[in-house]
């Protein structure tokens, strides 16, 4: 599939080399979603593999002579939610990936980082060079530090809300044009990466799930190495206990104790990072009561795990430990299992700790087959009833529709964030068949009670941005008006987070 004009493609490759120009069917297939149910919804044009900001600069003008819609990817990772490809089909997937510069200002704690950079690039940088600085990674850190934190993305730490940590931006607006954002804004300023509001409006959350500009430097604030991580990992054995856990954690984590997002899921979270399905049952539908008995048996983990983590002076780690301790006091827990961590001793290669790994990404094997899944994660008010009322909802159409529930609950400050995956066998046909429309269901029931999710698939951006309806839907016009504005070709990301250009609006 290729309507791209010969003409713009002959463009692309003068201006960053035929090498970076990638058309063919090999080509498309590399950058297509695997885990998307229909692959062929999203296939690319082909892709373009720029080297800096002015060739990326340089393409934008081709393709507004050319009118060729560009999907902007840092590494394309994003599985779950569109991994490499575009919303629509036919579009030129702008692949920053060589752009890999890193900036690291070791007194500052701050990072100016190229889209290229992974996470594993940057662990490994700051770890060859000696410089005390942690990373917050997401469980599956093959990605971008910069795409990441640009598509909202979580990690563990306190450093854990990524989009929050950002810094400043360079962007290369739809027209071609340059900027940077905040501080960086002034020539040559010391504080882009350090004071994010610079003078009069604050664009760079502008940036975030957006298709109003490409961004080819992201600062990043990162965490000083901790004297000390300590914590616990507790164990809670009913379906029910979800409640009462939340209205522990939660206070705690309003008050300032708790700096992380912890994170509360259920035991296929581990079962099907370690294992594949066949080895617990060869029934197809929901997993029975003495299968999940089992599984849990043999990782010792409760109906629901979580961890809790306390980063920074081993003094301030201990008292909260302390005070931690106190609010479990008496609760009905299955287990805790202590952590702690205090500098000098090996890194312990986990995410709480801020070490990059690949290996959740082993999830998409559980069903075997062409593995995939998609997420579905709506946001609740910070209430255990609310989440217990949210399990039970979710819950019954998992069992509905015949799927495995595998669930988490993430506390932020003021809010919850219920991250659902739906693991699916693409070579199962009957259960693909029943995927799109328990997905569509599950939106519903949360938008029915006014709950919407943070972040979509790309087969579902529509879906989700037709949620927030607030005054008919006053949010998308102004996002459409702000697309034309800065957009008038159409030419960035059409579709992304459900924003379209003049001429292609559903
Ligand atoms: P990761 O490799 O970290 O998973 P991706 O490169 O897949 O991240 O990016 C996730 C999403 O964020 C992309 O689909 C795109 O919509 C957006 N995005 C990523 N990088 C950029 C960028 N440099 N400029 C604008 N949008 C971006």
């Amino acid at each position: 599939m290729n309507s791209i004009n010969p003409a713009a493609w002959r463009a692309f490759a003068a201006a960053i080399g035929k090498d970076q120009v990638m058309i063919t069917e090999e080509d498309r297939n590399a950058y297509a979603d695997h885990f998307a149910a229909d692959e062929s919804k999203h296939e690319p044009a082909g892709a373009l593999a720029p080297a800096s900001a002015e060739e990326v600069r340089e393409i934008v003008r081709i393709a507004n002579q050319y009118r060729v819609p560009l999907w902007p990817i840092s590494r394309g990772k994003n599985f779950g939610y569109g991994g490499s490809a575009p919303v629509t089909r036919g579009a030129v997937v702008l692949d920053l990936s060589r752009m890999k510069k890193i900036e690291v200002d070791a007194a500052t704690g701050t990072v100016l980082v190229e889209p290229g950079v992974g996470f594993f690039d940057l662990y490994d940088h700051l770890q060859s060079k000696g410089i005390p600085l942690w990373l917050s990674v997401p469980g599956n850190s093959w990605g971008s530090v910069a795409g990441n934190a640009l598509d909202r993305g979580v990690g563990y730490t306190s450093y854990g809300d990524h989009a929050s940590r950002i810094c400043g931006l360079e962007v290369v607006l739809p027209d071609g044009d340059l900027v940077r954002t905040g501080m960086g804004a002034m020539d040559g300023s010391p504080n882009w990466t350090l004071y994010r509001n610079g003078f009069g409006p604050g664009w760079d959350t502008m940036f975030c799930q957006s298709n109003l500009g490409i961004v080819t430097k992201l600062g990043l604030w990162l965490m000083p190495e901790p004297e000390a991580v300590a914590g616990y990992d507790y164990e809670f054995d009913k379906p029910e206990d979800l409640g009462w856990a939340i209205d522990t954690l939660m206070p705690l984590r309003r008050d300032g104790l708790i700096q992380q997002s912890p994170s509360i899921g259920n035991w296929l979270r581990s079962a099907a990072v370690m294992t594949t399905r066949e080895q617990w049952t060869k029934d197809d539908g929901p997993l029975d009561d003495k299968v999940v008995a089992a599984i849990r048996d043999r990782f010792k983990i409760g109906w629901w795990s979580v961890q809790v983590r306390f980063y920074g002076h081993l003094d301030v780690v201990e008292a909260s430990m302390r005070v931690l301790d106190r609010a479990f006091d008496k609760k009905p827990i299955q287990s805790k299992k202590p952590a702690l961590w205090k500098r000098g001793d090996p890194p312990e290669g986990s995410p709480v700790t801020g070490v990059p790994v690949s290996f959740p990404l082993a999830n998409a094997n559980w069903h075997g087959g062409r593995g995939g899944h998609v997420g579905y994660s709506p946001v609740l008010p910070p209430s255990g009833d609310l989440a217990m009322d949210q399990f039970k909802r979710t819950y019954a159409l998992y069992q509905q529709y015949g799927m495995d529930y595998h669930a988490s609950f993430a506390m932020g400050e003021r809010s919850l964030t219920n991250v659902n995956q739906i693991l699916y066998n693409k070579d199962d046909p009957a259960m693909m068949g029943r995927v799109d429309s328990m997905f569509r269901a599950l939106v519903a029931d949360a938008s029915a009670h006014r709950y919407g999710e943070y972040r979509t698939h790309i087969d579902y951006m529509d879906l989700v941005a037709d949620c927030y309806d607030f005054n008919d839907h006053a949010l998308r016009r102004l996002n459409t008006r702000v697309k034309d504005a800065l957009d008038p070709n159409g030419i960035i990301a059409p579709g992304k987070s459900g924003i379209w250009p003049k001429g292609k609006r559903p």
